[in-house]
């Protein structure tokens, strides 16, 4: 088969750890016979930079255009002081919006071989862990209205967390169906007991969860959910929230699992073209040193594999190549610290490692 994927590589590690996972993808194309045709888009900073704006009209269209979309990561100090409607992450935002994305799928899963990196007591985390948090991506707090006025003292600034039922609808069956596909639990995190919007959510996922008798549904405040996540995280199996709430538990999870540099998302929307991405930033602090460890992009293209091209065989076998370089010992410096060889790879040395495991 031969798939179209515009290639967004970004700013700061963005590029260096996008090339490791599209050269992965050329090796899966060899060895199983598909033919992978990427088209470079620009999107951030570099987009800023070239173009005035983070979200080009081109960018957008060759997107639409493509089967799918890999993306890097945008931002970076340099562009920190300019006008919200012309900083990176506005280009972020602008392309789920784009392609109608509104649901973000975070698995958190912490590899055996890393589990020394987990921060949480070794019986805390017990056999590993394994955690979906499906995040709504396209409302919220992040799109509602906001702005700035002279208020009782003085100037204030305000932003508004409003969800309709439909967008809660569509983002709760996405988590239903996924916890069917897994250990049929499912946690609703909301801050009912506060929020308008949430009583919204919760009424919602209750009703639904009538159309899901075999799916265990419950809801936990996001306060609680924070801290049970680190307290008994195995108790998770799908976690569903709001965007925001998502943004900062999906965090917390990573933290969970070791590293950031080694969660990968996926963004979906009613088609089969999605957007997949690290769940990392664009990391400037390491930037051009090849430290940025690329294994969630890697992975990132490999649900891209699962999930807009339906190819199982084929993800799966970017997933064993992970878990085969992770056994061995290979590591990034991010990772270093845990049950590794003394000197860490850099990011195309762990590239070519999961390469040379799927051509074995
Ligand atoms: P970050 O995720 O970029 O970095 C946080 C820390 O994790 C840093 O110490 C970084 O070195 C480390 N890190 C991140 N990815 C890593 C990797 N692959 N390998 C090894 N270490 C890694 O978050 P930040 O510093 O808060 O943000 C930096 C910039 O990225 C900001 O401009 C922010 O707006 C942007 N950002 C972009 C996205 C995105 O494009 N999806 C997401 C989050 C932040």
């Amino acid at each position: 088969m031969n798939y179209k994927i515009a290639v967004i590589k970004g700013d700061g590690i963005g590029p260096e750890i996008v090339d490791e996972a599209t050269k992965v993808l050329e090796v899966i194309g060899e060895k199983y016979g598909h033919s992978f045709a990427f088209t470079n888009v620009l999107m951030g900073g570099c987009a800023i930079d070239a173009t005035g704006v983070p979200l080009p009209d081109e960018t957008v269209k060759i997107c639409k255009e493509s089967d799918s979309v890999l993306l890097g990561a945008v931002g970076g100090p340099k562009w920190d002081t300019l006008p919200g409607h012309l900083r990176p992450e506005k280009g972020l935002l602008g392309i789920r919006a784009a392609l109608g994305l509104y649901a973000n799928l975070r698995p958190a899963v912490l590899y055996a071989p890393l589990k020394d990196a987990c921060l949480l007591k070794p019986e805390t985390v017990q056999d590993g862990l394994d955690i979906l948090i499906v995040r709504e991506l396209t409302g919220g707090i992040y799109f509602g209205e906001r702005g700035r006025r002279d208020g009782k003292n003085g100037p204030e600034a305000y932003d508004t967390e409003c969800y309709s039922v439909p967008e809660i609808e569509r983002i709760a069956h996405v988590a239903f169906e996924a916890a069917r596909k897994r250990k049929k639990k499912l946690a609703s995190v909301d801050k009912a007991n506060v929020l308008e919007s949430s009583r919204l959510w919760r009424e919602t996922i209750h009703r639904l969860a009538k159309d899901y008798p075999d799916v265990e549904c419950r809801d936990v405040l996001v306060d609680n959910a924070a801290m049970q996540l680190v307290r008994d995280p195995g108790q998770f199996d799908v976690l569903v929230t709001s965007n925001m709430f998502g943004d900062i538990l999906s965090d917390e999870a990573s933290m969970i699992t070791g590293s950031i540099g080694m969660l990968p998302s996926a963004s979906l929307g009613k088609g089969k073209l999605g957007l997949y991405e690290p769940t990392h930033g664009s990391a400037p602090d390491i930037a051009g040193q090849g430290k940025a460890n690329p294994i969630a992009t890697i992975i990132s293209a490999g649900m891209m594999l699962r999930y807009a091209f339906d190819l199982q065989t084929e993800a799966d076998a970017i997933d064993a190549a992970v878990l085969s370089v992770l056994k061995k010992g290979l590591r990034t410096p991010d990772i270093a610290g845990v049950g590794g060889q003394n000197k860490p790879l850099t990011t195309t040395e762990m590239g070519d490692a999961i390469r040379a495991e799927l051509r074995a």
